[in-house]
């Protein structure tokens, strides 16, 4: 049986939500100016409450989450320096290679020792080496957390766990980057607000293109020195825009809806504990990604596109992503047809 001509329940990723109307409206109704000039005051109202609620001295818009890490590593590394992330982390695996190829870094990946999505303290001293070694060591500068973390399967790391590490790093020298382009699952999942889960950082990147639904953007933030930094880091990029509180108008609406994103995870485990019950091999997810094992990933991928449900490979593994955009009787539909499907 197929389902093929039916509309296909897509569950690729949070990306694919679309604007609603009201954050088209209020993406035609923003005020604007030259944001390359001087300011945009729609760009700059977002950022003043982004470093607000991110509880950071000051915050810049980006396109992307991929140019607001980028962004972030030029300004944290000098060539050649090495630096830190979990394995599988969106810096190491998702960004083309530009934290080695454009900021100049040489990755090194942790494992997951602590649990999904983050290493322990332990790990992260030990990966630092020492800096009072002989001339010709390597030189570790900088810790890539990623909260939550996606290859992980959308896994959160705890604020105390958070807090541990990013002590760990402290201790043996070195700066701290957060690549919380999904930190508003971690918070909404947690019930804290999302300053909670920045403590201690230099920098740290979110995402409002995701779950949050907006079409385009995200921030970098941390002091107002690193801003100012970036700023220019930014432009270097291409990616100072001049009118751009119409993107930045999405994205106030996007951080109006973080307690939203807790309907996605409850959607999430309606599909894992669906497919488990159907002999599927997942894990619990504790947001909005579910990640399944399975013996051939591209075989799975294409008999469930026969069957109108949309997935993407993620570490190994077939990854569906609950958004704002799927129903809890979409969820039901998909495992419907996987069910009949798999007769
Ligand atoms: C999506 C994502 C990014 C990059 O965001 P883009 O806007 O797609 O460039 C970075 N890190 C993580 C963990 C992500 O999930």
């Amino acid at each position: 049986m197929t389902f093929g001509t039916f509309p296909p329940i897509d569950l690729r990723s949070d990306t694919i939500t679309q604007p609603d109307d009201a954050m088209r409206s209020a993406m035609a109704r923003a005020e604007v100016g030259d944001n390359v000039i001087d300011t945009d005051p729609t760009i700059r109202e977002l950022e003043d409450r982004a470093a607000d609620v991110l509880a950071t001295a000051s915050a810049l818009w980006t396109p992307s989450g991929t140019m607001a890490n980028l962004i972030a590593l030029s300004v944290h590394l000098r060539r050649g320096d090495r630096f830190l992330a979990t394995r599988g982390a969106h810096v190491l695996t998702n960004e083309l290679g530009s934290a080695a190829w454009l900021a100049g870094g040489m990755p090194e990946p942790l494992e997951h020792d602590a649990g999904p999505g983050r290493p322990t303290p332990a790990t992260v001293r030990a990966a630092a080496g020492t800096r009072s070694g002989p001339y010709y060591v390597l030189r570790t500068t900088l810790l890539c957390l990623e909260n939550t973390h996606n290859a992980a399967g959308g896994a959160i790391t705890p604020p105390d766990e958070h807090a541990q590490l990013v002590a760990a790093a402290r201790d043996v020298g070195l700066n701290v980057h957060l690549d919380g382009a999904r930190l508003w699952n971690a918070a909404a999942a947690l019930g804290l607000p999302p300053a909670a889960l920045t403590v201690g950082v230099d920098t740290v990147s979110a995402c409002f293109s995701k779950g949050l639904g907006a079409p385009v953007g995200s921030v970098v933030a941390g002091s107002a020195e690193f801003v100012d930094e970036a700023r220019r880091v930014r432009q270097m990029l291409g990616g100072g825009v001049r009118q751009g509180g119409v993107l930045a108008a999405a994205c106030l609406v996007a951080l109006d809806r973080v307690g939203e994103l807790t309907e996605d995870h409850e959607k999430a485990t309606t599909l894992a504990t669906g497919l488990a019950e159907l002999g599927w091999s997942v894990s619990k997810p504790q947001t909005n990604i579910v990640l399944a094992a399975v013996p051939d990933v591209r075989l799975t991928l294409e008999s469930l596109r026969e069957l109108g449900v949309l997935a993407l490979p993620m570490a190994g593994k077939v990854r569906f992503v609950l958004h704002r955009d799927v129903t809890g009787e979409d969820v039901d539909e998909a495992l419907r047809r996987i069910k009949e499907g798999g007769r």
